[in-house]
């Protein structure tokens, strides 16, 4: 049976579009463990959750029971203005491969911020306005996030101070100065601003930072400002339930041309993009109504799935933050300056390292000159420049079609595009210089950084 013929990119209609956002916690039996007061080690409770985050959110990431979250009008309106994103079959890329494969993408670089962070970005901003809030404080490491929520806070007229991981601060000044359009202030972390900042400058004098200690600095000036709390754009539970419209949408254009994916591939670096696009393939898969296979891919210089381990430890260097079950490499680990991408957060989401730890997803590391290599290979044929971290996920699709060529197989691969690279010529060009390196951490770095890890 010749399949339907299926065109190169599937949109949705406005009125096919998610009204909801999946949690996909409801359907998990192992649910992810509870967030812990880093001083007590008991649960911590939506009152001290409150005091550093929105409210709404607060009971969004406490909630493992409820299925579907409406998605309210002003974001779905939001949306609306840059979603549907495509999902775009690669004929190009299959046909340059020779591969029977066939190789789906879900591009989420069609707005300005360039990736899927806006997503979640507006939400947090719409729940800050909504609880009356003047303005919100954040981190960002590459750039993107920040640049979201400038966005989304300058629709919503709120305050948004961003906290850029120094590295990036001085590699990306193009992105910090979207971020200033949109009327953010931001502040290259480690700084003198902050009291954890201060000590953690005097503890590694010339450190490039890290999101770790980003975050630090972030939740410190939300505590310490009236009307101000702290919003965070990755490895949060809320941030996967937002960032599910991704997986929703991806699902609804596949069912309407009757596509079931056999392989579904994401970067990792918090786990928001990667929880977002299998968070319905999933829920399938855990409630037995279908199989897939799904892998996640980070960076070989940041390997918390593949070399990390499943314990509670701090989400920030400062240790101020409540402690996450995840897979980790210790809040201490700060991914070499060599590292290109993003992706250099050293634990991950809470929930997908529960699937992980049950054998329910897979994941694979990768080193950044094959993942440049991969980048190139997909821009020269399929257009579009990809965002370093959203390459991880081009090199194991490519790697995976590839090996169809040899076993005939006719997968269909579904692959998450995250974001535009634009701002990342620095890195292209070091990799097209020849002077990218492939760090890999030593056992030994590794075992050093985990020692930070809190006795629970
Ligand atoms: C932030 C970002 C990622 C990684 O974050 P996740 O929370 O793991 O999704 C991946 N790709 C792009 C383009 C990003 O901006």
């Amino acid at each position: 049976m010749p399949d339907p013929v299926i065109p190169y990119k599937i949109y949705l209609q406005e009125n096919e579009m998610p009204t909801a956002w999946y949690n996909l916690r409801a359907d998990m039996k192992n649910k992810p463990a509870p967030l812990l007061d880093p001083e007590t080690k008991q649960p911590m409770t939506k009152e001290a959750l409150s005091a550093v985050f929105c409210e709404e959110l607060v009971r969004q990431e406490l909630d493992e029971d409820t299925a579907y979250y409406p998605i309210p009008q002003e974001i779905c309106d939001f949306y609306k203005m840059y979603r549907p994103s495509p999902l775009v079959r690669a004929y190009c890329l299959e046909k340059k491969l020779g591969t029977p494969a066939k190789i789906y993408y879900k591009f989420e670089g069609n707005n300005t911020s360039g990736s899927h962070k806006l997503n979640s970005a507006i939400a947090q901003a719409y729940y800050a306005k909504q609880q009356g809030l003047v303005g919100v404080t954040t981190e960002t490491g590459a750039g993107q996030w920040g640049t979201a929520l400038s966005m989304a806070c300058s629709y919503f007229e709120l305050d948004c101070k961003v906290y850029m991981v120094k590295c990036s601060y001085e590699q990306k000044p193009h992105r910090r100065e979207v971020m200033r359009t949109y009327g953010a202030s931001v502040t290259p972390s480690p700084s003198t601003e902050t009291e954890v900042g201060r000590r953690i400058l005097e503890m590694h004098p010339g450190t490039t930072g890290s999101l770790g200690c980003a975050i630090s600095e972030a939740v410190e000036t939300a505590s310490k400002h009236e009307g101000y709390r702290y919003v965070l754009g990755s490895v949060l539970n809320q941030v996967m339930l937002h960032q599910s419209v991704i997986g929703l949408e991806a699902k609804a254009a596949m069912d309407k041309y009757g596509i079931k994916p056999d392989v579904i591939i994401g970067c990792a670096g918090g786990g928001s993009n990667l929880g977002g696009l299998i968070a319905p393939f999933m829920g399938e898969k855990l409630r037995g109504e279908a199989d897939y296979q799904f892998i996640a891919v980070e960076p070989a210089s940041c390997p918390s799935l593949t070399r990390g381990v499943y314990a509670y430890d701090f989400c920030d260097t400062g240790m101020i933050c409540p402690l996450a079950k995840m897979y980790t490499l210790g809040s201490n680990y700060i991914p070499s300056p060599s590292h290109a991408g993003g992706l250099r957060f050293h634990g991950m989401n809470s929930t997908l390292s529960q699937l992980y730890e049950d054998g329910l997803m897979e994941a694979r590391s990768v080193v950044q000159t094959d993942v440049f290599a991969a980048a190139e290979e997909f821009a020269r044929v399929e257009g579009i420049l990809p965002a370093p971290e959203s390459a991880h996920a081009i090199k194991v699709a490519l790697d995976e079609a590839k090996k169809c060529i040899e076993t005939g197989e006719e997968k269909t691969i579904l692959f998450g595009l995250t974001g535009t690279g634009y701002f990342d010529m620095v890195s292209y060009e070091k990799f097209h210089n020849g002077v990218m390196s492939d760090y890999i951490p030593t056992d030994d770095e590794l075992l050093e950084a985990r020692d930070t890890l809190p006795k629970v």
